[in-house]
C-alpha cells in the first residue's frame, strides 16, 4: 500500500541509527532531531528504539542502571529516549516503539511453546532476526507515517547488538535500496596535545559494522571541534561514503540546538536523497526557533530546589528536568534546578539547606530511604509560604506531613513505608493488593481527572476534564479525604470512575500542589505542561516579591 506525503506516493522508509565506538553519544538526540527536521518538512515521522538487555523493558530497572523510566500514553514502561522523541516531536509514542531483547525472546519462547514452529529447531538466525524484523516494520505497516527512525541501543560490537544489527543487514538486502538508510554515529576525539581530531576510532567502528554486513550510508560525527574539509574528506575516502554523507555534530550548549546544526549540515537532505524523495517543504521551524530564543536569552533567574535520592545521575530524573526547560522558556526564566538528597535534611538544618530557593519539588520516587527528610522539606514550605510542588511519591510526602502536623495523626504514614501504621493515610491501592509479580504491574499510562472548579488546579488546566500519565501503586486513603478538606488540604483533581485522588492543594498557600500523575511525561517544547508552567511563573513571583523586600529593607537601612 502507498500513501501520500505532499505530492508523491511511497511506501514507508526506514532509517536505522546505530552507534560506534562510545555509548552515551547521543544518538537518540540525533535521531530525534532527524525525525524534528522530516516532520518540519511535512512528513509524517515516528521514532522507535531497540535495546538489547534482557529485561523485558526497563520498569524493573533501578534509575542508576538506566536512568528515568518513561512511561506512554498506553501504559508501556520504556527506555527514556522515548521521552526525547514526544519532546521533539510532539507526537505520543508507544509500547510498539520501544523492543528488547528481552521482549523478543519472550515472544519467540511463547510461540514455541505453544508449538507454531512445527517441530523446528529454534534459533537466533532466522527466528529471533526474523521476530526483530516483524517488529521493526509493525509501526511502518501501519501505514500512519512516511518514515519510521530505529534507533539501536548499544555500541557496534557489543554481543548482544549482533542480532538486531543483522535483522538490519537483512532489510537492508530485502527491502528496495530507496527505502533504507542506515546513519551510524560515532566520536572523533580532539587529542589536546597533539591538537588534532582523530578518525581513527570511527573508521574502526566503520569497519565493524561493515563486516556485519551493514554499511552505513551517513557518518555523523560527535566532535568538539569543527571537523573541516580535510577531515570530512579523510573519514569519507576510508569509510566509504560521499563526501556529503559526513554529518558534523559538534557539542551544542542545549539539546534543543542539535536539529538546526543538523539542517545546517543538511543531515535531513542527505536522507531525503538516499530515500529518492524528491518533493519536500522548506522546513518548519518557527515555533521551535522562538522556544530557542527564549530559552538561549532569558530575562531573569529562578532557583528550584529538587529534593530526590537518585540525584548523583542526572538521567534518573530526565523528563522533570527538560519540562523545567520548556516551562522556563516558556516564563522566559533560566531556571537552575538545585539537587538536594532528602537523606541529609533535617529539622534542625532545612532553613540552611533550602535557603535561596523560589521553589521545591519532591520528586517521584520508591522505598523509604530519604522519606523523613522530604517531609521535613515540604513541612519547611508550607510554612514559608514557598511554592511548592509534589509529583506521585512528593504528592504522598505533602499528604503525609499535612496528616502528621496539621490533623495531629503523629505516625501517620505511607504503607509502602510503614506497614503497621495506625494511620495509612496513603497506602495500596485495592487492585495491587493481589499483584506479586513486579513487572508492568502498577497502575501505569493515561487515565483521566476531572478537576474542581475554582481551585489552582483548574487555574493552571483551564479545564475540567484532563488526562495525564501514572507509575505508582500506593494512592490517598479516600477514608481521611473529609478529615482532609476539614483541615483545609482539598482533593482538586480525582478520577471520575474510582474517586482516586489526583490533585491535592492547599488554598491558603501562594502556590502548593500534589499530584499523583506524573505531568512531566506530557511536557514537549510545543505544549510545555501547565503545572511546570505554572509552578514556574509562582517562582518567579516569589523571586520578585523576595528582592523587592530586600531592596527596601537595604533603602530602609540607608535612609
Ligand atoms: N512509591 C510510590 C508508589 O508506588 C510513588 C511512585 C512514584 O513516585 N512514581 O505509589
Amino acid at each position: 500500500m502507498c500513501k501520500q506525503a505532499g505530492q508523491i506516493f511511497f511506501m514507508t522508509k526506514y532509517i536505522f541509527v546505530t552507534g560506534g565506538v562510545t555509548s552515551s553519544l547521543g544518538k537518540g538526540i540525533i535521531a530525534a532531531s532527524l525525525a524534528k527536521l522530516l516532520q518540519a518538512r511535512g512528513f509524517k515521522v515516528t521514532i522507535q528504539k531497540f535495546d538489547p538487555y534482557i529485561n523485558v523493558d526497563p520498569g524493573t530497572l533501578n534509575p542508576y542502571e538506566h536512568g528515568e523510566c518513561f512511561v506512554t500514553e498506553d501504559g508501556a514502561e520504556t527506555d527514556l529516549d522515548l521521552g526525547h522523541y514526544e519532546r521533539f516531536l510532539n507526537i505520543f509514542t508507544s509500547q510498539a516503539n520501544n523492543v528488547t531483547t528481552g521482549r523478543i525472546y519472550q515472544t519467540v519462547i511463547n510461540k514455541e511453546r505453544a508449538g507454531e514452529f512445527l517441530g523446528k529447531t529454534v534459533q537466533v538466525v532466522p527466528h529471533i532476526t526474523d521476530e526483530i524484523k516483524r517488529r521493526m516494520q509493525l509501526i511502518g505497516k501501519t501505514n500512519e507515517y512516511d518514515i519510521v527512525i530505529t534507533e539501536l541501543g548499544g555500541t557496534v560490537g557489543d554481543i548482544e547488538s549482533l542480532p538486531f544489527i543483522e535483522a538490519v543487514r537483512q532489510l537492508q538486502w530485502e527491502l528496495p535500496d530507496e527505502d533504507v538508510v542506515v546513519v551510524h554515529l560515532t566520536l572523533i576525539p580532539f587529542l589536546k596535545a597533539a591538537k588534532e581530531l582523530k578518525t581513527k576510532p570511527t573508521q574502526h567502528s566503520v569497519k565493524m559494522l561493515s563486516e556485519t554486513g551493514v554499511h552505513p550510508d551517513v557518518i555523523v560525527c560527535r566532535t568538539e571541534e569543527p571537523l573541516g574539509n580535510d577531515i570530512k574528506k579523510k573519514i569519507a575516502l576510508f569509510c566509504n561514503v560521499k563526501q556529503e554523507a559526513v554529518i558534523e555534530a559538534m557539542d551544542a550548549s542545549t539539546i534543543y540546538e542539535v536539529p538546526l546544526l543538523m539542517l545546517r549540515e543538511k543531515l535531513d537532505l542527505f536522507c531525503l536523497k538516499k530515500l529518492n524523495i524528491k518533493e519536500f517543504n522548506e522546513p518548519k521551524l518557527d515555533k521551535w526557533k522562538a522556544f530557542l530564543d527564549k530559552l538561549k536569552y532569558p530575562k531573569a533567574k529562578v532557583t528550584i530546589g529538587l529534593i530526590g535520592k537518585y540525584l548523583e545521575l542526572q538521567d534518573a530524573y530526565k523528563s522533570i528536568l527538560e519540562s523545567f526547560i520548556h516551562a522556563g522558556a516558556m516564563n522566559e526564566v533560566k531556571v537552575q534546578v538545585i539537587n538536594i538528597h532528602s537523606e541529609f535534611i533535617t529539622d534542625d538544618n532545612v532553613g540552611e539547606k533550602l535557603e535561596g530557593l523560589d521553589g521545591l519539588l519532591v520528586a517521584p520516587g520508591f522505598g523509604s530511604r530519604g522519606i523523613e527528610g522530604k517531609i521535613v522539606a515540604v513541612k519547611f514550605a508550607r510554612e514559608q509560604g514557598l511554592p511548592f510542588f509534589g509529583i506521585c511519591l512528593g504528592m504522598q510526602m505533602a499528604v503525609i506531613e499535612y496528616a502528621r502536623n496539621v490533623l495531629g495523626l503523629q505516625n501517620a504514614h505511607s504503607t509502602e513505608m510503614d506497614t503497621n501504621t495506625t494511620n495509612p493515610v496513603i497506602n495500596l491501592m485495592e487492585e495491587q493488593k493481589k499483584i506479586k509479580m513486579m513487572g508492568g504491574t502498577m497502575r501505569l499510562g493515561a487515565y483521566p481527572c476531572e478537576i474542581k472548579e475554582n481551585t489552582l488546579a483548574h487555574k493552571i488546566y483551564n479545564k475540567v476534564q484532563i488526562s495525564e500519565r501514572h507509575r505508582h501503586r500506593y494512592e490517598f486513603n479516600n477514608d481521611y479525604l473529609e478529615a482532609f478538606e476539614n483541615a483545609g488540604m482539598i482533593a482538586s483533581g480525582k478520577n471520575p470512575e474510582t474517586s482516586l485522588v489526583e490533585i491535592v492543594e492547599l488554598p491558603n498557600h501562594p502556590f502548593f500542589i500534589g499530584v499523583q500523575y506524573h505531568p512531566e511525561l506530557k511536557s514537549t517544547v510545543e505544549e510545555p505542561a501547565p503545572l511546570f508552567v505554572h509552578f514556574i511563573a509562582a517562582a518567579k513571583k516569589y523571586n520578585e516579591t523576595k528582592s523587592a523586600l530586600i531592596s527596601s529593607l537595604l533603602q530602609r537601612e540607608k535612609e
